[in-house]
């Protein structure tokens, strides 16, 4: 079903308004301004000196600018008139200015835009990256809004749906708790404090018994002055707590830090158990989570196989055809691999070219072939290199026996390994 928010646009649309829209005269402005957006946007990019310019992009591109960056003053049209027309056909806006006076910003206000940046400081530019960054990311990020009041709701959602979120609102913890055990997206979830049948403080502890930080940030919301409000709510697992009636300036912005803070945290989590070549898991992530299914294996008799893949001959690779070659080489092979494996499948990369990959329930009937498949899989796939097609094998060594520690298990797949590699290579060998 698509979202529609309050001023009709279809939110699930998005790839159609795939563009960005640069409104500026200065020649250099502009060219400062598509590198700031480009560097976070991958996207196409139109850019506009004039009103002419304007009109006649907005007419070959209708319907497709999620976004317009635009000076408020151009030659021709110093008075915001392109500002103005822009925001007729409803495209949301940031607007550029010189100035700052009290004046100016409410006349920039009144166009109903997401926001302004003041031009003179060229350090601008890294808000303008951070800006169109935010935005791109909140028109794909799913909000909960909680809250009793629906005059409440009423005012905050529309500020949320300026800055390009999809919101669906409850009306209380309980109705909000459904949404969230269910099937969703929600990225982010706003929490009134006093609500009938479930308050603020009963939702959050909740809510964080099965969604982290990392899932979905969390921001409360209330009336009351109590000043223990929101240090308790922030207690319960919230990121964040903003007074009502809010502050719109204050409100999303805080809001944008907290997603920025899950962001990073998601970033973080990532480069700590991803091998960043292959995107396979990295070996720290692969222990640990071996470790798991280890000792659950030791006590509920689930039979788990350990499979060493190292690549024959992958050094003359690299010294034949180079290290990008080399890369290449693992990349493909790494997303062949990937293919092949089952979702409670755990594979990583654990050295130069060396994977690891552990398989839950194996049945020993099916073993031979699930292991042939692996070096089939591998040796199938071909590289072209300096003109020539190159192909490359495995060795494995692979072990079900349970032994005394997954250490132990480790060792005896390595051995294995080195078996298959005497034996001349392109096979597996399982240990004893
Ligand atoms: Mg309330």
């Amino acid at each position: 079903m698509p979202i529609v928010s309050s001023d009709g646009t279809v939110k699930s649309d998005i790839d159609r308004k795939g563009r960005i829209l640069i409104v500026e005269g200065s020649p250099l402005y502009t060219n400062l301004i598509k590198v700031a957006v480009k560097n976070v946007f991958s996207g196409p990019v139109d850019t506009a000196a004039n009103f002419d310019d304007v009109k006649r992009l907005t007419v070959e591109h209708c319907g497709e600018y999620f976004l317009a960056l635009l000076n408020l003053a151009l030659p021709g049209a110093a008075f915001g008139e392109a500002v103005s027309y822009v925001r007729s056909l409803n495209i949301p806006s940031i607007v550029f200015t010189g100035s700052i006076e009290t004046e100016v910003v409410e006349r920039i206000r009144a166009y109903g835009v997401i926001d302004y940046i003041f031009k003179e400081n060229i350090a601008n530019l890294e808000l303008v990256s951070r800006t169109v960054r935010r935005l791109d990311h909140n028109r794909r990020t799913n909000v909960l809004l909680t809250d009793d009041s629906s005059l409440s709701r009423a005012i905050i959602c529309p500020h949320l749906e300026k800055h390009m979120f999809n919101v669906t609102q409850a009306e209380d913890g309980v109705e909000a708790l459904e949404l969230l055990k269910g099937p969703n997206d929600f990225q982010l979830l706003i929490v009134d404090y006093v609500m009938p049948r479930m308050n603020g403080f009963e939702l959050v502890k909740e809510v964080r018994s099965f969604k982290n930080s990392r899932e979905l940030a969390i921001v409360g919301m209330s009336a009351k002055t109590d000043g223990s409000l929101a240090a308790n709510f922030i207690r319960f697992g919230a990121d964040d707590f903003v007074n009502k009636p809010i502050n719109p300036e204050i409100f999303t912005t805080r809001i944008a830090m907290c997603m920025d803070k899950k962001d990073m945290l998601n970033e973080l989590m990532l480069r700590a158990t991803t091998d960043y070549l292959t995107k396979l898991w990295n070996r720290r992530h692969f222990m640990n989570t071996a470790k798991v299914l280890y000792s659950s294996a030791e006590r509920e008799q689930i039979r788990i196989t350990i499979v060493m893949i190292d690549l024959d001959l992958f050094k003359a690779v690299n010294d034949t055809y180079g290290h990008e070659a080399g890369d290449e080489v693992l990349r493909k092979v790494s997303a062949s691999l990937k293919t092949r494996t089952r979702e409670s499948d755990v594979l990583a990369r654990i050295g130069g070219e060396e994977f690891c990959l552990l398989a839950i329930n194996v049945e020993p009937k099916s073993q031979e072939s699930f292991l042939n498949d692996i070096l089939e899989t591998i040796s199938s796939i071909t590289f072209n290199f300096d003109g020539k097609e190159v192909s490359i094998s495995a060795s494995m060594g692979v072990t079900t026996e349970l032994g005394t520690s997954l250490d132990d298990m480790m060792i005896r797949a390595d051995n294995a390994l080195y078996k298959a590699k005497e034996q001349g290579r392109a096979r597996f060998v399982l240990a004893e």
